[in-house]
């Protein structure tokens, strides 16, 4: 089966009401599902999907202002709009030129399907998870950086 995924070049996305639109080039950095308790409070929800992309091939291309941030740990910084309230943006001083995207806010394909679930350890009880992608704890090397400092959540 020839993959689809490689074919897209760059990625489009909105926010539910449409004020904010952004575009990225590809190709991706990674696409995965995080669990950990900080994306689930910020995005209401069990698990959050992230696209990472470079930073210098990110754009706000409508309604940059409309864009607020919150600054959910000494490190990172979660993008919504001011309008919807949709969140679709975090950056971090823990993975320097890199923007991850809410890969539910992108439409149309992108160019990888999610390789794993991280912070696997955080993950609610009440989803069972169907697949048999990796899944990755707090305490996985890479994802060590991003552990918040108690008392900082
Ligand atoms: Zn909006
Ligand atoms: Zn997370």
């Amino acid at each position: 089966m020839s993959d689809p995924h490689q074919l897209v070049a760059m990625f489009h996305g909105a926010c539910l009401c449409g004020a904010v639109r952004f575009e990225a080039d590809g190709p991706s950095l990674f696409c995965a599902h995080c669990h950990c308790r900080w994306c689930r409070a910020a995005h209401g929800a069990a698990f959050v999907t992230w696209l990472g992309v470079r930073e210098d091939g990110f754009r706000l291309v409508h309604g940059a202002e409309r864009v607020r941030w919150y600054a959910s740990s000494q490190h990172g910084r979660r993008g919504f709009c001011d309008t919807c309230g949709t969140t679709m943006l975090y950056v971090s001083g823990l993975s320097p030129g890199e923007v991850h995207v809410a890969r539910a806010t992108v439409t149309g394909d992108v160019d990888r399907p999610p390789s794993g679930h991280v912070f696997h350890d955080h993950a609610v009880d009440w989803v069972v998870l169907g697949d048999d992608l990796p899944r990755w704890t707090s305490d996985h090397p890479g994802l060590e950086k991003y552990r918040q400092v108690p008392g900082r959540e």
